[in-house]
């Protein structure tokens, strides 16, 4: 068996340990006689699938007890209009920082359902960048303020979050969930499609702060409701209960494993250093993105010559380094370096990289 190095930003790698449990306990979970893929959600045993997988989620990011955790559905991408509808709700506004497709989708969904506002935006110098921002640019009765944390096209990161006064934070953290610790109570809600970092695709965690939690719009629909999942423990319907449970098996691989979100950090910025390291230097391949602002998560660069790009992405792949193209909309390379991707497999990275400088100088 070959397995490859996948850079891909999601779908990602899962650790190796996690999909070897998966498949040991795929016939008979536990002593159930059933996968936990045709179990009843309703079941005692999956009930304790999806109670552990909240209990680790709630120790592991230190989520303090008057914000609840939801496992839903959707993506990403269906948090962009929830967002909007449970919080755009007393004065029907809110402020968008635009640092990337990303934000910007989540902007144009609250700006059907009402004045949504982009204060800031990176735009300008292809979202390479995090814009600055100080109080006085956000509305006083802004309902709140939106940021999308790590930009994983772009390869950004807020390393200092916006001081938004009373106004509450909501954040996009689905590129950066569990890479390393998050200050929770410093937002009011936070989202994450899981496929990046702690599960395969199909679910979705949110953590709100429960003071905003029952003041939606009435226009909104009961499923996109946070209240609705709030109140049932996420099992108002079937949830994505397999999803969940590799979800719960990678939280347990970060605390037993890994040994918690401070460790997982450090092995995150080892390997990002590493490759960032080797763009600073080479005099073929550059990084897009200005150094106070590189995601841990997503590399991007390029060589400033489009058919090398192409030739470096056919090169790499024929390697075992895969999914390593840049995003349509930007072009170069982009390495993913998520939680599973170890060590070694950007050493690989690097070394190859060395060696197509050597060959294509
Ligand atoms: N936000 C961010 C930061 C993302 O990277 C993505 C997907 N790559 C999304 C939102 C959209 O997520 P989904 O495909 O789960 O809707």
């Amino acid at each position: 068996m070959a397995r490859v190095y996948n850079f891909s930003a999601g779908p990602s790698m899962l650790p190796e340990a996690v999909l070897k449990t998966a498949a040991d306990e795929m016939l008979d979970y536990q002593g159930s006689g059933q996968s936990v893929m045709e179990m009843s959600h309703r079941s005692k045993t999956y009930d304790k699938i999806i109670k552990d997988a909240e209990a680790l989620l709630r120790e592991i990011m230190n989520i303090p007890d008057n914000y609840k955790v939801m496992f839903l559905q959707g993506g990403g991408s269906t948090q962009f209009a929830m967002v909007a509808l449970n919080f755009m709700n007393k004065n029907n506004k809110a402020d968008y920082i635009i640092t990337g497709q990303w934000a910007k989708k989540a902007y144009k969904e609250a700006a059907r359902y009402g004045d949504a506002k982009a204060v800031a935006s990176s735009e300008d110098k292809t979202f390479s960048y995090i814009p600055k921002t100080d109080k006085s640019m956000f509305r006083e009765d802004a309902d709140y303020v939106y940021i999308c944390m790590n930009n994983t096209i772009y390869g950004t990161v807020y390393h200092e979050l916006p001081d938004t006064g009373d106004i509450p934070l909501i954040a996009d953290i689905s590129s950066c969930i569990l890479s390393e610790p998050i200050d929770v109570t410093k937002f009011g809600a936070l989202f994450a499609g899981a496929q990046k970092n702690m599960a395969p695709a199909g679910l979705t965690i949110a953590i709100v702060r429960e003071d905003l939690i029952g003041n939606a719009m009435d226009i909104c629909p009961t499923m996109l409701n946070y209240k609705t999942h709030a109140d049932a423990d996420s099992l108002f319907n079937t949830p994505p209960c397999y999803t969940i449970y590799i979800a719960k098996l990678v939280l347990e691989w970060i605390k037993n494993e890994v040994g918690g979100l401070d460790k997982m950090k450090e092995l995150n910025e080892k390997k990002a250093k590493l490759l960032y390291d080797f763009l600073d230097n080479s005099e073929l391949f550059k990084g897009t993105v200005v150094p106070e602002d590189r995601s841990l998560m997503n590399v991007p660069f390029v060589t400033g010559n489009a058919d090398l790009d192409a030739k470096f992405v056919k090169e790499a792949t024929a390697a075992g380094l895969v999914n390593i193209k840049g995003h349509r909309t930007v072009g170069g390379m982009r390495a993913s370096i998520y939680n599973a991707m170890p060590y070694e497999g950007v050493v690989a990275l690097v070394d190859f990289m060395k060696k197509f400088e050597a060959e294509n100088k």
